[in-house]
């Protein structure tokens, strides 16, 4: 079943519609109501007739019986959840209910809201925007109406920051301002909250410098920094109140620190369910950063912190962002398979010498708007971790020498 990000989100967005029939709240219902009733119908059976293994015709009629009939609707909600919210029973007793918050424009995270005897934890806190607020209140809001749980923002005791990326960590300031929870994060990506806007200065510069070495022009640097600093106006810094390390316990669970994709990155174990944030997710592979621009990513790190969650003993693993995943050990065996292929285009892209904003464009093409960095930083990840095992040489390493401000070229070595 290959589904497309769009296709699944079009599935999301009419079951959502029609999902708020099983609510009463009328401001829930008021929020939720992004599609109108005809339409999410009309789209199901399109989408159905598209797909017609997925399943879609089938979850419709249930819904239809959970609408009509009250006595149906626990089964319902247990199998397919409301408006995206969904409830995961951990061993060991905890319970995970799924937020799912649009944090920017077409950009879904999932929170995690988790409940166990020693209190309530909210596994990353959305961006901190509008629509990041709006759906976090929907959620939390349909948490407690579909499945009685007691979910408030305000009775949080931990919100635990997965990693410094601003669509899982720039809502640390409403959590500030709105609860009464306790903000912890990894004592790597500590910084970043607590010296936001310092950090936010000094990394622009290391893009600049960066992209000048990759290759880029005056007007690519100019464009990228633009969206870089753009997106990072709003945050103010905030300190946070646990700075954790690997291995420590937050109200009972464990944090697996897993450096690559970020820094300071962490998956929560609770009992045998693993939060993965960004570290394993169903369909994308995690972005990755040169260590130049982030210390602590990098590939190397990425590898080993894949090989890392493979042997824990999870039953089911929710990523911050698309499906649960239920055979952890296959999707990390499928990424790590991915990105070494990758490795090995990118070693291919430079048995001519190129800059890695040429080999971006030989791996990626020309990107829209942010995705050009993106697809730069990854290109970057790449050639300095072939870079570093010995499988590439500087191309121009007279120029090299003799210029105070060169572009690298590498090569593959023979
Ligand atoms: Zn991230
Ligand atoms: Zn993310």
């Amino acid at each position: 079943m290959h589904l497309s990000g769009r296709t699944r989100r079009r599935i999301q967005r009419a079951f959502n519609a029609l999902e708020v029939g099983l609510l009463s709240d009328a401001t829930v219902v008021a929020l939720a109501g992004h599609l109108s009733a005809d339409d999410a119908r009309r789209d199901l059976a399109e989408l159905d007739a598209a797909h017609p293994d997925v399943g879609v015709a089938a979850r419709a009629r249930a819904l239809d019986q959970a609408l009509a009939q009250p006595a149906r609707r626990p089964a319902y909600v247990e199998a397919h959840g409301a408006c995206g919210v969904q409830r995961f029973a951990a061993s060991g007793g905890a319970v995970v209910v799924l937020l799912p918050v649009e944090t920017f424009a077409d950009h879904v995270n999932n929170l995690y809201w988790v409940r166990s005897a020693e209190g309530a934890l909210l596994f990353d806190v959305g961006s901190g925007g509008a629509s990041s607020r709006r759906d976090l209140a929907l959620s939390f809001a349909v948490a407690r109406e579909v499945f009685g749980e007691p979910a408030r923002y305000e009775d949080l005791d931990v919100a635990l920051v997965s990693h410094a990326h601003l669509d899982h960590f720039g809502g640390a300031n409403d959590v500030r301002a709105s609860s009464r929870a306790r903000l912890a994060v990894h004592e790597l990506d500590a910084r970043v909250l607590a010296c936001f806007s310092e950090r936010a200065v000094l990394v622009a510069k290391d893009i600049d410098v960066y992209l000048r070495r990759a290759g880029g022009d005056a007007a690519l640097r100019q464009r990228l920094l633009g969206m870089y600093k753009g997106s990072r106006e709003r945050f103010h810094d905030v300190e946070p109140d646990h700075r954790l390390k690997d291995g420590d316990r937050v109200l009972g669970h464990e944090i697996v620190h897993v450096p690559g994709h970020c820094p300071g990155l962490v998956c929560l174990r609770v009992g045998d369910v693993m939060l993965s944030s960004d570290h394993v997710l169903a369909r994308i592979t995690p972005h990755q950063f040169p260590q130049a621009i982030t210390p602590f990513a990098g590939l190397e790190h990425y590898f080993a912190s894949l090989a890392k969650v493979r042997e824990l003993p999870v039953r089911l693993t929710l990523g911050g962002h698309e499906e649960p995943i239920h055979d952890l050990a296959a999707r990390v065996d499928e990424i790590a398979a991915f990105t070494r292929h990758r490795l090995d285009e990118t070693a291919a892209a430079l048995s001519t010498p190129r800059s890695v904003v040429e080999v971006a464009r030989a791996l990626f093409g020309e990107q829209p708007g942010y995705g050009d960095l993106l697809a730069i930083e990854e290109a970057g990840a790449c050639v300095e971790y072939l870079h570093a095992l010995g499988r590439l040489k500087v191309a121009n390493l007279d120029e090299v020498t003799r210029e105070a401000d060169p572009i690298v070229r590498y090569v593959t070595r023979t």
